[in-house]
């Protein structure tokens, strides 16, 4: 439930009818904007009165949302969050950022490598798997803790954050000095992981997963903000259709659906969606043009080479003039803020 306060409440009243609410068993979310107080309402909200709560003087409107995901919904927070990832790096209400970085960490070389042509090409944050979740147990699954230790080194060189994914609940500690961490798409649906992340304090990016709904992303994105966490990130990375010339298909409505259902950042991850490097660019493109808050590139020093993902990766000169089409998109639709990532 949703209860819009009138302009003119005082502290004083917002927190004596918080006070009401939480007696009643219920979690408060308070959103401020400029011109209004927006009072969300979590838990059992049957036994509240909508009528009785209008009858207040100082509640404009009161509406129950109808949607089962509340902390993620615009309706509780109509204002966009914006995720601070570094003192320098901001996701969502107009920041944008380009996330770039290999498949797979592969050697400290590489990695340091990539970090630093992507930094030089444009990108804002650097990506390297260190925990792969291969299809194939007999593939390369990924250097797992070396590789976060190489990753940190390299965000450290390039001064970059960095952001990798996480498996399993038990690999926490060793994501200590990561920026943000991703869920993959086969983990999008893991609740235990997502319940404990949520605790983490850190920033969460979940990737969609390959036949959800956007609905269920949304829900997965509430798992986590039940936790505590409200830095959550949500990522369109293709989802699996009949469609075979492509690795996955770029649901790009799901960027426009998701900004009207919630005030969460979004991010698109061409790389995986198309699976060929010559695919990227255009819908990178396209991905900005649709509105995402940032995109995710996979780049690789020598594509040919890469031990995961090599067919999708873009050399660091490919992802320098993607970044330069990207800005030029969004500057032609006026989405760039000026001076700001
Ligand atoms: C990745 O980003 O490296 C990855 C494995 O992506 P996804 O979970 O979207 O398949
Ligand atoms: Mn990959």
């Amino acid at each position: 439930m949703i209860a819009v306060l009138r302009q003119d409440a005082t502290e004083s009243q917002i927190e004596s009818l918080c006070d009401w609410f939480q007696e009643k068993g219920l979690d408060v979310h308070i959103s401020r904007g400029e011109y209004q107080t927006i009072i969300g309402l979590i838990g059992d909200t049957s036994r509240i009165d909508t009528d009785l709560l209008c009858g207040l003087s100082i509640v404009e409107s009161a509406t129950r949302v109808s949607e089962p995901y509340k902390s993620a919904n615009r309706k509780f927070h109509p204002r966009d969050t914006v995720v601070k990832i570094s003192d320098t790096v901001r996701i969502g209400g107009g920041h944008f950022a380009m996330i770039a970085g290999p498949c797979s960490v592969e050697s400290e070389e590489q990695i340091v490598t990539v970090a630093k042509a992507v930094r030089q090409g444009g990108a804002a944050v650097l990506r390297g798997g260190a925990f792969k979740p291969r299809t194939s147990p007999y593939d390369f699954q990924g250097l797992g803790a070396d590789g976060i230790h190489m990753l940190i080194q390299a965000g450290k060189a390039a001064g970059m954050p960095i952001i990798t994914e996480i498996m399993n609940a038990s690999q926490l500690d060793l994501f200590e000095e990561v920026d943000i961490i991703q869920v993959g798409a086969r983990n999008m649906q893991n609740f235990d992981l997502l319940r404990e992340l949520g605790r983490c304090g850190k920033p969460i990016l979940i990737k969609r997963g390959l036949s959800s709904t956007i609905k269920e992303l949304l829900m997965s994105a509430e798992y986590v903000m039940a936790g505590g966490c409200s830095d959550v990130i949500l990522c369109e990375r293709g989802i699996r259709t009949f469609e075979t010339y492509t690795r996955n298909t770029l649901d790009l409505s799901c960027v426009a659906v998701l900004r009207e259902r919630t005030h969460l950042p979004v991010v698109v991850d061409p790389s995986h969606a198309t699976g060929a490097a010559r695919l990227v660019t255009p819908m990178a493109r396209a991905a900005a043009a649709a509105g995402a808050d940032g995109i995710m590139i996979e780049v690789h020093n020598d594509p040919s080479a890469a031990l995961c993902d090599g067919a999708q990766a873009l050399t660091p000169a490919q992802f320098a003039s993607a970044a330069a089409d990207v800005l030029a998109v969004r500057r032609a639709l006026g989405m760039e803020k000026d001076g700001e990532n």
